[in-house]
């Protein structure tokens, strides 16, 4: 820091003097000769020590030093006189205007030493002023008390904080301000390591004067005095509510889902964790139940997702309002919650809350102008018995859910070890079945059908098959029985008859040899829709001649219901498409029904050309079955033929068409064309010979 010095003095002697004399101090010396040169100066420099005359012409050094005193307070100010001016400083001196009277002449060595000591003054009012000024201007609250904890200064920022004036809380301690959330031993712990290292630092709970409690980080900071006794000490301390509350903020944002607010799949984990800790030791018993919502995705998709999500929340309220203090209730994300019941006595209890549940959820909720009603469907699993694992008990709450939602929603089921993984894959298979035909993810496969006497093409059969997106290609066994079930044989079925009477229409579009596809009418499809109705549409929208279709229905399915069966095929065949009973020789049909099935032909079951060769039996069912269709003017296809022996045996048979891997297996779309195209180039005998190698 750098000290000036300011001489102020009618006489340039003694100006020249000082200077002399204090220059080896190091100072930064100016001088004047007036008051008003003085004042000048002031304006210009940072000036610390005043050294002034009293008897000036203009302005004496009082006047002159009383008016520094207004502008610059900070500065030490000096009259320098003859001692016989002493009374008239004496005033100011006592008022403050004028730091020290300095005689004339002076003593050389008490000169220096007094002005150092000036200097040192103004050193220290710099420092004062500036720890004041931190005191008082500190956003940290600030308290001070002696040896026995009596408060004996505080900050404004202390008042702020605390809500008690400096003078409500000098004379008082600091235990005015206690929270009580602290017990005994924390505060012991306190002092001790005050004892120990001078210092303590933490979180404190502390209250304010209105009541408020609130947290703190506070230092707390023993000063000692001689001998190390404490002497005194201080606390520095924020407010830190707003801060903690930032942290809660994150930490509620981690563990709860935003939309519900209910706490997500992280804090249910841990909850369940816990849980089930507390469960093994005290020997309890504890439910965790997954919901989900029937039909969610339906108001979703028709009603928009703002709709979607206040049902939501009014379903997470709903849930919350169902069960007690202790229960917890998560959101695992879209439509799907779970709920931890801890604490179990007995299964009625996990029982009522399932329908108490179920009862809340379906009553209907007013969003948006429209009275949405939705169920929900409830899994149950407990602990100990089915699981004592939280990923293990989810997943068969989980499972137990799919199991309710099969037998037709709105339900709550108890997971039983029944529900197999198997069981329960065939339940989602079922969810991403329902979504394959939108996705597109269904494709034919044709496969080739060939005359034995000529091995000429005559069309082909058209397999449907599943392209799933994780499973890859997946045939219809596994499939269709599922498709049925669920009735989504209806629009996929249709979506086959179309697709399969596009693709042959392309072909013949494209100058190919005409052959016919033979599409499969499934169970469900000939009963619950009119096949004929559905063929007329699909030859109408894709311009297919009728006898480019073949409608293959089995044998078990006709005999159903007989009356209904003749009908419909006799309208089928009236529309111009030709009929073949598939897998023949596994129902019951007996002869005289047979008789008057208006049919073109019989496939005969593969498994009986399987065992042709070598079983006896088998040979004689199909010897007779091929008689019998002769007679009544049926055509003969056998499937599943996969050697040349089955071939020649089938051939003196005298069976008219063979369709198997011999031939060719179910083909994709473009190779199914590359053989159509060869069909109409090719010698066909070469075909069978071609199929033996594949
Ligand atoms: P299906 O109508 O009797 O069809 C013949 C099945 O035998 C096909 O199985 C075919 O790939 C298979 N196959 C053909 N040649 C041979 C062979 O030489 N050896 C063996 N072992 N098998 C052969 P895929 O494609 O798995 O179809 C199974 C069943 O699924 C079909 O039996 C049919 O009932 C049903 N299906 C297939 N596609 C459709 C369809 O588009 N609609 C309906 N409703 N059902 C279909
Ligand atoms: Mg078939
Ligand atoms: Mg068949």
């Amino acid at each position: 820091m750098e000290r000036t010095l300011l001489l102020v003095d009618d006489e340039p002697n003694v100006t020249r003097a000082l200077k002399r004399l204090l220059y080896p101090g190091g100072y930064q010396i100016l001088s004047a000769n007036s008051g008003a040169e003085g004042l000048t100066l002031l304006d210009q420099h940072n000036v610390n020590v005043i050294i002034s005359d009293q008897r000036m012409p203009d302005m004496t050094g009082v006047e002159f030093l009383s008016q520094v005193r207004e502008r610059w307070p900070d500065t030490v100010r000096i009259v320098l006189s003859a001692y016989a001016d002493f009374k008239a400083v004496t005033g100011a001196i006592n008022d403050g205007a004028i730091y020290k009277f300095f005689t004339k002449p002076w003593d050389n060595g008490l000169m220096r030493a007094n002005v150092r000591e000036a200097f040192q003054h103004s050193e220290l009012n710099w420092r004062n002023e500036q720890l004041t000024r931190i005191f008082e201007s500190t956003l940290e609250g600030i308290m001070i008390t002696d040896a026995n904890g009596v408060i004996q200064s505080v900050n404004p920022a202390f008042s702020l904080i605390t809500g008690y004036s400096a003078a409500e809380a000098i004379g008082n301690t600091p235990r005015l301000m206690r929270s009580g959330r602290h017990d005994a031993e924390f505060y012991q712990q306190m002092w001790q390591s005050l004892d120990d290292s001078g210092q303590w630092q933490g979180e404190i709970w502390n209250r304010r004067k209105n009541g408020e409690i609130y947290p703190q980080w506070m230092v707390l900071t023993a000063i000692t005095i001689a001998g190390g006794r404490p002497g005194q000490y201080v606390a520095l301390f924020n407010d830190i509510s707003e801060q903690k509350r930032n942290e809660e903020r994150i930490r509620h944002q981690a563990y709860h889902d935003a939309l519900t607010g209910l706490p997500n799949r992280l804090l249910f984990n841990d909850r369940l964790e816990q849980a089930l800790a507390q469960a093994r030791r005290a020997n309890e018993k504890l439910a965790v139940m997954f919901i989900d919502l029937d039909r969610f995705k339906n108001i979703n998709d028709s009603l928009g997702h703002a709709v979607g999500d206040q049902l939501l929340r009014g379903m997470s309220q709903r849930l919350a309002q169902c069960t007690r203090d202790e229960d917890s209730v998560a959101r695992m994300g879209g439509d799907e919650f779970t709920v931890l019941l801890p604490r179990i006595q007995q299964l009625d209890d996990i029982e009522q809350v399932a329908r108490k549940i179920l009862h809340s959820l379906s009553q209907p909720l007013a969003v948006e102008g429209h009275e949405l009603a939705v169920t929900a469907s409830i899994g149950i699993s407990l602990f100990p018995s089915d699981g004592d694992r939280p990923d293990i008990l989810m997943k068969n709450a989980d499972s137990a859910m799919y199991w309710a939602k099969e037998q037709g929603k709105n339900k709550h089921q108890f997971y039983n070890a029944d529900m197999s993984a198997g069981a329960v894959e065939h339940l989602a298979l079922e969810a991403q079945l329902r979504r394959a035909l939108e996705r597109e993810e269904f494709l034919l496969h044709f496969q080739p059908q060939i005359a034995l006497h000529d091995e000429r093409l005559i069309g082909f059969e058209v397999l449907v098959r599943w392209q799933h997106p994780e499973l890859g290609l997946v045939p219809p066994g596994k499939f269709i029985a599922l498709l049925e079930e669920t009735g989504l044989i209806s629009p996929v079925g249709e979506w086959i008859l179309h697709a399969a009477c596009r693709q042959n229409q392309t072909w013949r579009e494209q100058g190919l040899t005409p052959v016919r596809v033979a599409v499969n009418f499934s169970a469900h499809q000939f009963r619950n829709a009119d096949p004929a109705v559905l063929v007329e549409q699909a030859l109408r929208n894709t311009a297919l001649p009728a006898g480019g279709l073949e409608v293959e229905i089995t044998e078990g399915v006709l005999m159903d219901d007989i009356e209904r069966s003749i009908n419909t095929l006799r309208r089928l065949r009236e529309r111009g498409v030709t009929i073949a009973i598939d897998d023949f020789g596994t129902g019951y049909s007996s002869l005289s029904y047979l008789k008057q099935f208006p049919a073109d032909s019989l496939k005969i079951d593969q498994s009986f050309v399987r065992d042709i060769t070598c079983n006896p039996q088998d040979r004689e069912i199909v010897t007779s079955i091929i008689t019998m269709a002769h007679a009544l003017g049926l055509t003969v296809i056998a499937e599943g033929v996969e050697t040349r022996g089955q071939l020649k045996l089938l051939r003196k048979l005298h069976c008219d068409q063979i369709q198997g891997y011999l031939i060719d297996r179910p083909l994709p779309v473009t190779q199914a064309t590359e053989v159509l195209a060869r069909a109409g180039t090719e010698d066909p005998k070469h075909a069978s010979e071609q199929g033996t190698q594949t």
